[in-house]
């Protein structure tokens, strides 16, 4: 039985996920919670470490992992395969700890469809031109692949209604709190509680 949560994260490329996340988890805002490393087929951007960031791996070893089965999901995004493999998460979950995904939609909606526990946060720009801003800013795409991430933010923000969770990511420090009140709400859920109090419970429900 897992006893953690995956918290899906999703936003148009630029809104500010990945550095959201690696706040997260340098100021140990909340313990027991890490990120997913997933498997990415794109090639690896300055600053990026292999192992830390992604494994970036060649098209031919994702294709032999999708057909062991070793995803638990995984899709094309940008012409470029990404995937989250299940030794990236199952060992955490296990051990108690939530679980940072920062996924597109389409690998969102796989993991619904999966057994394991899991809420969705979708973050929004506070707008159109701070989103061009903030990919420009990050100084890491050429202007053809910011021009092709820019085409899918409609298809990408149209399926908002799908996430649990809204926050729109205008200054960072209240979305950071933002997210430790959706990690903390879920740690005070029955359906959480249920799992981490089992002796308590059982022990004041004793005659
Ligand atoms: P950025 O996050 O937009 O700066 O760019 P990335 O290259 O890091 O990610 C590209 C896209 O792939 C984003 O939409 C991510 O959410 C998505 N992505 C990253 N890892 C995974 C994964 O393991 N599974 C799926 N399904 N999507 C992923
Ligand atoms: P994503 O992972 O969603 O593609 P990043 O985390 O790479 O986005 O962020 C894109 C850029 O926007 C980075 O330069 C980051 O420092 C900046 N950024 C993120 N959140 C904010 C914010 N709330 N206000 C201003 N800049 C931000
Ligand atoms: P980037 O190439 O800028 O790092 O990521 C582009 C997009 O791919 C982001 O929206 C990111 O969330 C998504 N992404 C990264 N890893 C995965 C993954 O393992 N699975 C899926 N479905 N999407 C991913």
């Amino acid at each position: 039985m897992t006893k953690g949560t995956l918290f899906i994260i999703s936003a148009p490329s630029g809104t500010g996920k990945s550095s959201l996340i690696r706040a997260f988890l340098k100021k140990k805002i909340i313990n027991n919670v890490e990120v997913s490393v997933s498997h990415t087929t794109r090639s690896i951007r300055p600053g990026e470490l292999d192992g830390k960031d992604y494994y970036f791996i060649s098209i031919k070893k994702f294709k032999i992992m999708v057909k062991k089965n070793k995803f638990i999901e995984y899709a094309k995004v940008f012409n470029h395969y990404y995937g989250t493999s299940y030794t990236s998460i199952i060992n955490k979950l296990i051990s108690g700890k939530d679980v940072f995904l920062d996924i597109d939609w389409q690998g969102a909606q796989q993991i619904k469809k999966k057994v394991i526990n899991s809420k969705s946060i979708f973050l929004l720009p506070p707008s159109k031109k701070e989103l061009i801003s903030r990919l420009k800013k990050r100084n890491q795409d050429s202007n053809f692949i910011i021009s092709k991430r820019m085409k899918m933010v409609k298809t990408e923000i149209s399926r908002f209604h799908k996430y649990d969770y809204i926050i729109i990511n205008d200054d960072f420090n209240t979305s950071l709190l933002n997210i430790k009140y959706i990690i903390l709400s879920q740690r005070l859920s029955v359906e959480y509680q249920k799992k981490h109090n089992v002796d308590l419970i059982q022990n004041l429900l004793k005659k």
